[in-house]
């Protein structure tokens, strides 16, 4: 029998409802017998994180402003989920810890912690697995910094002890037991740290979208879904733009190799997207993803016989990393270059960066594109395979959108375009339609 760890998002904790389809994903499938949850979420538009009250609670104090009110919703809301999930706890017991340690100066890790050792507790009960506390298991050193191989052992040896457990996702304890949380969106990386220490088959991550989509389905009407990545496809996907899962926080179970499927806690039957380190691409399959961004700013800079000039690119990426900005891309011709870097990284200093490279390296030229996009066609599929590139031009060329830069990797797994912000939306349909529908 295999070994599933499911980590459940905020989503798919928020009532008693959405718990009552958790439960039910977790007994559907024996192999699923550890279960990592993050604190609940928002039930509709408008509502709190239990963990942003919780946070607010502290801040409240930090400003002496009364706290009691905000912390009488999160007692609410666990409240009424007990009575929902029809479980025997002493919840009263919990929210008095709580409240004196509030009121002692507990640390905003150690309230922020307790959405999550709360609702592990419950659901533990709910399904009938242990309750297994990642406190003194999860461990970090006395500066903060994640102590992967000391938890790995922790976990391991403590959940050999266990058949089936539920553990609370995003914290775990300072060598003085004190508690330590990863940062927000943590409890992915729990679940990862699990999957790695109990040596899953796979890390299930329940979320509320049935994983990566082809496109964005706010510029492509119903794109279809990716049914496999590859962690590099993944990284190339996410830089731009296309979120599900943050790359970082899987990073323990793809040092293990272990897949992950981010699944839909709504629409259970839906395979969702199969994260693996080897590319498995089908044959018929030339690219993986479309991702953007909008909003970047194109400098051009000119200069007879810039390629003879030594240090000359130096020098610009030099200028940049006094100011803090990031070059994403540096397309270059024989005396021309470009850097690309995003307008919010820029925050209004583009001037003083221009006047900066105008009087350090006297440019023949400098113009300035503001208004850009990116846009990345990703895919494994597309290594090798002659006439990718000809396609995408012939598609973008036939949508009426004029290119203004491209850069390939050499992997050949991507090639990013840059058009200009109003060409974006149909710039990507037109990749879309001539890579996914066709
Ligand atoms: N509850 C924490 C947060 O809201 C951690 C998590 O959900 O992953 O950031």
């Amino acid at each position: 029998m295999g070994l599933k760890v499911a980590k459940f998002g905020g989503s798919s904790v928020a009532d008693g409802i959405q718990l009552a389809k958790t439960k039910q994903i977790i007994e559907e499938d024996q192999e699923r017998r550890y279960v990592v949850l993050s604190a609940p979420g928002k039930r509709y538009d408008g509502d709190n994180k239990i963990t942003d009250l919780l946070y607010m609670c502290k801040m409240h104090i930090e400003h002496n402003l009364p706290y009691e009110q905000v912390f009488q919703v999160v007692c609410d809301r666990f409240m009424a989920t007990q009575i929902h999930l029809g479980v025997n706890a002493d919840l009263l017991k919990e929210f008095d810890t709580i409240g004196r340690n509030l009121k002692a100066g507990a640390s905003a890790d150690y309230v922020a912690s307790r959405g999550e050792y709360l609702i592990a507790m419950l659901m533990a009960k709910f399904v009938g697995y242990d309750f297994v506390d990642t406190a003194g298991l999860i461990l970090f050193d006395k500066n903060g910094r994640f102590l992967a191989d000391e938890t790995n052992r922790a976990l391991g040896e403590e959940l050999s002890k266990h058949e089936k457990a539920v553990l609370p996702g995003f914290y775990g304890t300072y060598p003085d037991g004190t508690i330590k949380t990863f940062p927000r969106g943590g409890s992915d990386i729990t679940g990862a740290v699990v999957a790695r220490a109990v040596g899953a088959d796979i890390y299930e991550n329940w979320t509320d979208v049935s994983g990566f989509l082809t496109a964005d389905p706010g510029i492509v009407k119903n794109p279809k879904p990716i049914k496999s990545l590859s962690y590099k496809e993944l990284r190339e996907l996410a830089y731009m733009g296309a979120s599900v899962i943050h790359e970082d926080t899987i990073y323990p179970a793809r040092a293990a190799n272990i897949p992950i499927n981010i699944r839909n806690t709504n629409r259970p039957g839906d395979p969702g997207t199969m994260i693996t380190s080897e590319e498995i691409v089908p044959e018929s399959q030339i690219i993986t993803g479309i991702a953007g961004s909008k909003d970047f700013t194109v400098i051009a800079i000119s200069k007879n016989n810039m390629n003879a000039e030594r240090g000359f690119l130096r020098r610009i990426l030099g200028i940049l990393e006094d100011f803090g900005i990031v070059a994403h891309h540096l397309p270059s011709g024989i005396d021309t270059v470009s850097v690309v870097v995003s307008n919010d990284n820029l925050d209004g200093r583009l001037d003083e960066v221009l006047s900066n490279i105008s009087n350090s390296l006297k440019p023949d030229s400098l113009d300035v594109f503001d208004d850009m996009s990116l846009i990345a066609t990703v895919g494994c599929g597309m290594a090798r395979k002659r006439g990718v590139a000809a396609q995408l031009f012939t598609a973008l060329a036939g949508a009426g959108v004029n290119i203004r830069m491209i850069d390939q990797g050499s992997s050949e797994m991507n090639i990013i375009v840059g058009v200009e912000n109003k060409d974006f939306d149909a710039s990507i349909r037109a990749i879309y339609n001539a890579f996914i529908m066709a």
